[in-house]
């Protein structure tokens, strides 16, 4: 078979199973580029282009459908792309060349807007009444989703008295990151039950936008109502009765004017310069949005120029869509192995052939544990589509299935730690393996790596090569070796200068002034984290007492459960971890709290949540979130609906501040949040609070 029919074929399929059964099987971005290998060929060879190529009109030209169809008065089209400014320049150059041919406008103005991660829908109203709603389908006819349409929140079923005869648009329907979560921990749930009932459980949904597909090309349109769908109005299409506004923008802000929902990071730019400029910016913050985008739209604003441009079978000469880095490409999966770490917990991790994705080259991934293998059926040898979404680690999605070679065997966890040989043993109730030798060489590395840590004592020049040296050496063996380390041995290995030795020297001495509650936490003591140390810390106020409290007491501390209270006091019961710390003391750590006796303050924020965001003048963070517990409020890492206020400092986190904007959390300065302290009262409250 010619490769250009091989491609048809595969591109079909795909289709199919993305446009058809809104779950397909790979990422965007591969088939992209399956889809530019066929253009180029195409190009090369004319002859061989065929009018029912997928090049040819939209992806979903061939997919039947349950739905009644609806032709389109006007078109809908498709996007062409560009991967890159070159390719974004290469455009604006074709279109200026065109209208300046034309005797057309020499500064073209362009429209950028969001490229929602979504589904394209026409939507009609007559004299005003919401009449019907289709998808795209193949351009010129559409699936009827009327009724489905019908139940989605900003959609406004009545435009009123100003209304024209006719007005169709289109836009994008969604699904929104917080409708998307609550998607999933919904069948999450319902699979539990299933499973517990011996039910088959369904499938939980990849990403937020065949999610929103799938649930609006549902037969019942109150499944539909209850996923939380929303869209954006992007394009004016069939108008009758009313003067059509001369561009783009303006009909932007007309549509908006009527009650339609028109997204507000909208802009118009006089140069492709300004343009770059945008879909940089959004490049860097799309993770600060409620859902979405793979890319940004730039449109020619004029609408006289976009009839000049007109458009080629597939897509319009006026616009292009400046994509996004993909944040999901397949790999081949090469091995899983396990690691080994401090508190002995064996962790899963796929070894990847390295693949450029979500801005990096990620050659790794955890897979956290023995059941995510078996429920991601991922087997060494699997092709793999791989997730890497801004900030968040990357993500082994789950395999390819298509592309599995013939005979390969489900993973098996192995029995043998790979540090120490010992056994690695699964415990009833547990999701995780264990090393459970104290020894292994695996675990005292993590565990010394953990404790010069930032998080714990931040001890700089301490990494974990240095220790793994040291180790390797004899120099050190455990914690408390750190501070009486060998200097002058140190100082004759290859590799260390007297600078080198006098800042190790230093940090480690800098580390005794670490509060007791990062002590606590670079002990390694399973199951305590950082805000468990630091609940401990400010209940108990000493080392002394912390290593001598009972379970029970420590259970009784809201935000300690029994499982971390029995871990503690199982921690300080041993002989060896009660030497260890006695070793530690000796060296001379901080063994008392900071900061303000529970109590000292009144507890005006009781059972309030206060977020702080950015860098304070007066405050470090942990001092700002002492201050606040100190006062019975909590602190924590995100906003949310329930949060009282958000505290704003220096450079704060844009996701908080967009957070907060859309949940109505009032936003404090460093003076407001002083008074907040002291009284418990948001600026402009009358006396006495709400
Ligand atoms: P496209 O998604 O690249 O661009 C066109 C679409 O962008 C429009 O139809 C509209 O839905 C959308 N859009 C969002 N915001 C917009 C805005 N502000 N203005 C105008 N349009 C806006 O083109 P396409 O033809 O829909 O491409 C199909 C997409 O689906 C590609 O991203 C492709 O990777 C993906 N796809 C994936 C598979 C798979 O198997 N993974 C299969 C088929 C298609």
């Amino acid at each position: 078979m010619l490769r250009v029919e091989e491609l048809r074929e595969e591109i079909r399929r795909h289709d199919q199973a993305y446009y058809g059964d809104d779950s397909p099987t790979i990422p965007d971005a591969d088939y992209d580029e399956l889809l530019r290998e066929l253009r180029t060929l195409e190009s090369q060879h004319p002859d061989l282009v065929t009018p029912d190529s997928p090049t040819q009109a939209p992806g979903s030209a061939t997919v039947p459908t349950p739905f009644a169809p609806v032709t389109h008065g006007v078109p809908m089209m498709s996007l062409d792309n560009a991967m890159d400014f070159a390719e974004l320049r290469a455009w604006g150059e074709r279109t200026h060349r065109r209208l300046e041919a034309e005797g057309l406008h020499t500064r073209v103005r362009y429209t950028c807007e969001l490229k929602i991660d979504g589904l394209a829908v026409s939507i009609r109203w007559e004299n005003g009444r919401y009449v019907r709603a289709a998808t795209r389908g193949d351009g010129r006819t559409g699936e009827d989703v009327t009724a489905n349409v019908a139940v989605i929140r900003d959609l406004p079923h009545d435009l009123g008295a100003g209304a024209p005869e006719v007005l169709e648009v289109r836009g994008e329907i969604y699904m929104s990151l917080e409708s998307f979560d609550r998607l999933v921990q919904r069948t999450l749930e319902e699979n539990r039950e299933a499973e517990a009932a011996g039910r088959k459980p369904r499938p939980v949904p990849v990403n937020p936008r065949n999610a929103g597909a799938g649930s609006l090309r549902q037969k019942d349109s109150s499944v539909t109502a209850g996923r939380g769908l929303s869209w954006w109005c992007y394009q004016l299409g069939e108008l009758v009765g009313a003067e059509e506004p001369p561009g783009h923008a303006a009909a932007l802000e007309w549509m908006g004017s009527l009650g339609l929902p028109v997204n507000p990071e909208t802009r118009t730019f006089g140069d492709l310069e300004e343009v770059y400029g945008f879909c940089a910016h959004w490049e860097e913050h799309r993770h600060d949005l409620p859902y979405e985008i793979d890319g940004v739209v730039v449109k020619v604003d004029d609408l006289a120029s976009r009839a000049v441009l007109g458009a080629t079978a597939r897509a319009p000469r006026w616009a292009i869509a400046y994509k996004l880095p993909p944040e999901e490409r397949t790999t081949v999966l090469r091995d899983i192995q396990v690691s080994v770490g401090r508190t002995g917990r064996a962790t899963p991790f796929a070894v990847l052939e390295p693949v450029f994705v979500g801005g990096s080259t990620v050659g790794m991934a955890t897979l956290h544990n023995e059941d995510q293998v078996a429920h991601k059926d991922v087997r060494p040898g699997d092709t793999v589509v791989v997730r890497k979404a801004g900030d968040v680690i990357p993500e082994v999605v789950g395999p390819v299935s298509e592309l599995r070679p013939d005979g390969l065997e489900p993973w098996v966890f192995p029995k043998e730690c790979p540090s120490c040989g010992g056994p690695l043993v699964r415990l009833e109730g547990e999701v995780d393996h264990r090393c459970t030798n104290e020894d292994c060489p695996a675990r005292r590395l993590a565990r010394i790596s953990h404790f010069a840590s930032r998080g714990a004592m931040d001890i700089d020049g301490l990494g974990e090569r240095q220790i793994q040296h040291f180790l390797d050496l004899g120099l050190i063996s455990d914690v408390a070796d750190i501070y009486t380390l060998d200097l002058e041995a140190v100082r004759a290995l290859d590799g260390y200068g007297d600078r080198a030795v006098s800042n190790l020297a230093a940090a480690i001495e800098a580390s005794k002034d670490r509060p007791l509650a990062n002590l606590l936490f670079g002990l390694n003591i399973t199951h305590l984290g950082p805000t468990g140390a630091q609940l401990l810390v400010e209940q108990l106020r000493t080392l002394e007492a912390i290593r001598n409290a009972s379970v029970e007491e420590m259970a009784a501390i809201d935000g300690i459960g029994p499982v971390i209270a029995s871990s503690v006091h199982e921690f300080f019961a041993r002989q060896g971890k009660r030497e260890l710390v006695d070793r530690l003391v000796r060296a001379g750590v901080t063994t008392e709290a900071e900061g303000p006796e529970p109590g000292e303050f009144e507890p005006v924020l009781e059972g309030r949540s206060v977020v702080v965001t950015g860098t304070l003048e007066g405050y470090s963070r942990d001092e700002a979130a002492a201050a606040i517990v100190a006062r019975g409020g909590r602190s924590p890492g995100s906003v949310s609906g329930s949060t009282y206020a958000l505290v704003v400092g220096e450079s704060p986190g844009a996701s908080k501040l967009t957070k907060a904007e859309r949940h109505g959390v009032p936003v404090l300065d460093e003076a407001a949040f002083e008074q907040l302290l002291a009284t418990g009262e948001l600026p402009g409250e009358p006396p006495g609070g709400p």
